[in-house]
C-alpha cells in the first residue's frame, strides 16, 4: 500500500514549499502531502527583521495563503495540523490517534527557538518571533509600545534592533557576549555592528544576562546579572534556535545537533529525508536560506528517480543592520591559520588566511561588504 502512499512533507517553511516546486518541476503526477502545524501561508522568514523599516503588517508579509499554494502546487495540504510522530517500519506518519502513510517522507519541520528560563511575573512580554504568526502577534503587542527591550546580540537580535529603531522604537540589547554575533564574526567585525546601531541611537549592555523580569505598569522591569534593572515596554528574546530533533529521535533516526542527513539527504532510515533548519546536512547546521534552496534543488531530483548530492558552494551570510551592512562567511571550525584586519570607522576588512595564504573566511562591514563577492570567488566551497 505504501507504493501508492504520497510523497508526505512535514512544514510548509521555504524548506517544504521550495521542495514541493522543485518536485513538480519534475514530476506532475506523484502525490505530495504537506501537513503544517501553521496555517500554512507562504512567506519569506528573512523578511521579518525588515518587517519595521518597510511598514509591512503580517498580511503584507504573507505571500499566498494555503488554498493558493495547494492550487499552484497541485498538492494536497492539512494546515494547522502537528504531527505527533513517525512509525518508520509501517511508513506511517502520527497525528494523535491518525496514522498516514508515506511512500517517502520528508522532515522540512525547522528550529524551535530557545528559551531562557527567567524569573517574574512579567513573561508574558516577551516574544520570540520565528515565524509569520509571532509576527502578527508582536506586531499587535507593540502598537502603542516605545520601548522595546531585545535579549540576544547574535544576528536576530541585531537585525530586530536595526529594524525597531527604524521603525521609530527605542531599543535596548541585553546579551552576556562581549560583542555582536560571536559565534559567526570576529570580535572587531562585531564591534563594528556595535557601534553602528550605538550611533542610530540603538543602547546596548553587554556582559549581563537577563535573570528576571517582572511585571511593572503595562511593561516590564528587567533585572540583570550585574546588578542593573531596566524598564521597558515588551521584549524579545532572541537568543538561538534549536533545531527540531525530539520526534526523529523518538522514532529511532540518528540525531546529532540536526537530524543527520548525509548528501542525498537521507536520514538513518529507508525513505526518510531532512532539510532545512531541523537537518545536519553532511556535519553541517546552516540556518540559512541558501543551504536549504540547494538542499531542496538536489533532494527534488532524489526523489523522481535521478539521485543526486547537494553541494554546498560558498554562501556568505549577509546580515540585514542597513546602519552597518555586514557579509561574512565563517572559516571553517578548527582550521589553521589566522585573521588579517584592515579598518577605518565602522568599515571592517577581516580575512582568514591559512599558513600558505589560502583565503579560509572573511567578514567584511560597511563599506567593505561591497567586497563579498569578489571575496567569495576566492574562498573554496564548503562541497569542494
Ligand atoms: P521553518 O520556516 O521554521 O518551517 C518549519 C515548518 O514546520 C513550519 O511550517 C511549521 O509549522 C512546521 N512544523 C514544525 N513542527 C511541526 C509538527 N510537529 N507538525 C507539523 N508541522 C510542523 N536566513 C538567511 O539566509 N538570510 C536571512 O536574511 C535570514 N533572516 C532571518 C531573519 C529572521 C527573523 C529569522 C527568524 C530567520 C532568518 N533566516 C535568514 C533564517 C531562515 O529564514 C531559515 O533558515 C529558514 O526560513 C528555515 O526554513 P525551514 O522551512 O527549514 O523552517
Amino acid at each position: 500500500s505504501s507504493r501508492e502512499a504520497p510523497i508526505v512533507i512535514i512544514g510548509t517553511g521555504l524548506s517544504g514549499y521550495t521542495l514541493a516546486r522543485e518536485i513538480r518541476k519534475h514530476d506532475k503526477d506523484t502525490p505530495v502531502l504537506m501537513i503544517t502545524a501553521d496555517d500554512g501561508h507562504s512567506y519569506s522568514k528573512p523578511m521579518l527583521s525588515t518587517g519595521f523599516t518597510k511598514d509591512k503588517t503580517a498580511d503584507e508579509l504573507a505571500q499566498s495563503d494555503a488554498a493558493a499554494m495547494t492550487e499552484q502546487l497541485g498538492i494536497e495540504l492539512r494546515t494547522l495540523t502537528h504531527v505527533t510522530g513517525i512509525d518508520p517500519d509501517a511508513h506511517e506518519v502520527l497525528i494523535g490517534d491518525e496514522r498516514l502513510p508515506y511512500s517517502r517522507l520528508v522532515l522540512a519541520w525547522g528550529a524551535d527557538v530557545i528559551r531562557l528560563n527567567l524569573a517574574g511575573d512579567g513573561l508574558d512580554h516577551v516574544y520570540s518571533i520565528n515565524d509569520l504568526m509571532d509576527y502578527r502577534t508582536f506586531r499587535k503587542a507593540v502598537d502603542g509600545a516605545q520601548k522595546i527591550a531585545i535579549m540576544g546580540a547574535g544576528l536576530i537580535g541585531c537585525e530586530f534592533a536595526n529594524d525597531l529603531r527604524n521603525g521609530g522604537y527605542e531599543v535596548e540589547v541585553v546579551a552576556p557576549c562581549e560583542t555582536a554575533m560571536p559565534g559567526l564574526l570576529p570580535p572587531v567585525a562585531g564591534d563594528a555592528v556595535i557601534n553602528g546601531l550605538r550611533e542610530e541611537g540603538v543602547s546596548f549592555h553587554l556582559g549581563a544576562a537577563v535573570e528576571r523580569v517582572d511585571a511593572a505598569g503595562d511593561g516590564v522591569r528587567l533585572h540583570l546579572d550585574n546588578g542593573q534593572t531596566l524598564e521597558a515596554d515588551r521584549v524579545i528574546s532572541a537568543v538561538g534556535l534549536r533545531p527540531r530533533t525530539g520526534m526523529a529521535q523518538e522514532a529511532g533516526l540518528d540525531v546529532g545537533r540536526g537530524i543527520r542527513v548525509n548528501r542525498l539527504l537521507e536520514t538513518s532510515h529507508p525513505d526518510i529525508y531532512a532539510l532545512g533548519d531541523c537537518a545536519e546536512v553532511d556535519g553541517h547546521v546552516l540556518l540559512y536560506v541558501l543551504p536549504l534552496m540547494s538542499c531542496a534543488r538536489a533532494l527534488a531530483k532524489t526523489l523522481t528517480g535521478q539521485p543526486t548530492e547537494v553541494a554546498y558552494g560558498v554562501m556568505p551570510v549577509m546580515v540585514k543592520t542597513p546602519c552597518c551592512p555586514t557579509a561574512v562567511y565563517p572559516p571553517p571550525a578548527d582550521s589553521d591559520g589566522e585573521w588579517h584586519v584592515e579598518q577605518n570607522g565602522n568599515s571592517v576588512k577581516a580575512l582568514f588566511r591559512a599558513p600558505d595564504e589560502q583565503l579560509l573566511g572573511f567578514a567584511v562591514t560597511g563599506d567593505y561588504a561591497i567586497e563579498k563577492q569578489a571575496l567569495a570567488k576566492e574562498v573554496p566551497p564548503i562541497h569542494g
